[in-house]
């Protein structure tokens, strides 16, 4: 049996480190074993989907190396969840209801007042043809519930382990509101068995709704996947990152700099055994993805993790890659100069600075004109690889200092900063008419 999984975005927001982290691990699960991975655009709310919202989770998936072999719409197969809801309710296992929200509320109310658990109490079920007939008159469209066998509803859970729900706890899910519309939890499962999926994995706060899919699974014949529910996200401080996802989204990101591995090494191994290294590409972090590794603890987002992984994606970036990006940037720094610069990148973009550092202009910062003029004085005339050795030996026979009280004032001339790329390959980088310049003070 070959894999097959599938991301279900609904097109009404933006994809942010949350649902994207979903889309990873299914997409990562479904590499390592040679599978399918399905993008399946849940788009049954035609009044909240957006082409727009839908064209951005097809560009982020895309940028960040999720690629897709099959992809729906599920606004394209209603005809299927008429069927299988006719089919439901000619089983007696998809009924109407017709309370309004207010009377629902007031009934959960009284339950709880009681102290009785808040499930629906199947009350239409008691509905005669003519009551039924007769709020029908009255203008009422029923919403349809499917009615739970009420037991337990067992699977093992590859995240989890072994993993029951007790249908009978809960309250008959709506699958179709009174306006006609399907929530998500039919059409989920009609589209899971039409399109054979094998396994369903998704975030813990789904685990619930398993337990009634699975017997819906089993209401319509189909067989019911494998199912994986990770732990959710939290922040830095272990609190649930759920209300600040908004704010997380993956068009920022991009915006911001950050580079898609950055972003799909944290997601993908963050809550994992491995370590919190940046992998070589998407394709590695698939072939080294395992379940196993997958621990019960929520999974940490962290920033400062996240910049890490940043910055260790571009110093190990090759010139061949960097390459057409620094010529968008309108750079053609060759592969010596790109060298020298990428250790010190945190984003991509900041190479733009730092090549200013070579070809100017540079605001030298001189505390010692003295001292400046020594290490003039005593400048080699080529530089070459070995310049700045010969040359740091040079002014410290010269003026004395060494150590920091050597190194920085020089690196606070030449490139008018306190911080920066390696002195002994810049110097052969800047050239001598410019180091010159700077150490008279000059900008250049
Ligand atoms: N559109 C649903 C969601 O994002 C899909 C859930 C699922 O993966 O089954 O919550």
């Amino acid at each position: 049996m070959s894999v097959k999984v599938r991301f279900a975005p609904s097109p009404t927001g933006k994809l942010h480190v949350g649902n994207v982290r979903t889309a990873l691990v299914n997409w990562m699960f479904a590499k390592g074993q040679g599978g399918a991975f399905v993008l399946r655009i849940d788009d049954t709310d035609l009044a909240r989907s957006t082409p727009e919202f839908e064209q951005g989770i097809e560009d982020d998936l895309v940028w960040l190396g999720l690629v897709w072999d099959e992809r729906y719409n599920q606004s394209k197969r209603f005809d299927r969840y008429e069927e299988a809801a006719a089919r439901l309710k000619a089983a007696g296992r998809l009924y109407p209801c017709y309370e309004t929200a207010d009377e629902l509320d007031r009934r959960r109310k009284v339950q709880l007042s009681r102290g009785l658990p808040p499930v629906y109490d199947r009350a239409a079920l008691q509905l005669t043809e003519a009551e039924k007939a007769a709020y029908e008159a009255e203008g009422r469209r029923p919403h349809w519930r499917f009615k739970l066998d009420g037991k337990r509803v067992a699977w093992e859970d590859l995240s989890r382990g072994h993993a029951e729900v007790d249908t009978a706890s809960m309250s008959d899910p709506v699958l179709i509101r009174e306006d006609g519309l399907f929530l998500y939890t039919l059409p989920s499962v009609v589209d899971d068995i039409d399109m054979a999926i094998t396994h369903v994995i998704r975030g813990e706060d789904h685990v619930t709704n398993t337990g009634a899919q699975i017997e819906i699974f089993e209401a319509l014949g189909g067989p019911a996947p494998d199912f994986a529910h990770m732990p959710l996200l939290v922040g830095e401080d272990g609190s649930a990152l759920s209300k600040r996802l908004g704010s997380l989204s993956i068009a920022e990101m991009r915006d911001q700099g950050y580079e898609p591995i950055a972003i799909t090494s944290h997601l993908g191994r963050i809550g994992t055994s491995d370590p919190l290294e940046v992998a070589p590409s998407v394709e590695a972090l698939g072939e080294s993805f395992s379940f196993s590794k997958m621990g019960r603890s929520p999974a940490r987002y962290d920033t400062a993790d996240l910049d890490r992984l940043n910055a260790q994606a571009l110093h190990a970036m090759d010139y061949a890659t960097a390459r057409p990006r620094l010529a968008d940037l309108g750079s053609d720094m060759g592969e010596t100069v790109w060298n020298t610069l990428r250790p010190n990148l945190q984003k991509f973009a900041d190479v733009v600075d730092l090549e200013r550092i070579i070809s100017g202009p540079v605001n030298p910062v001189i505390e010692d004109p003295a001292f400046a003029a020594a290490a003039l004085e005593v400048l080699p005339a080529t530089l070459d690889a070995d310049a700045w050795s010969i040359w740091t030996n040079a002014v410290k026979e010269r003026t004395g200092a060494k150590g920091k009280a050597l190194f920085m004032p020089l690196r606070h001339i030449l490139t008018g900063q306190a911080h920066g790329p390696d002195m002994a390959s810049l110097v052969p980088l800047i050239g001598r008419e410019r180091i010159v310049k700077r150490l008279a003070g000059e900008t250049a």
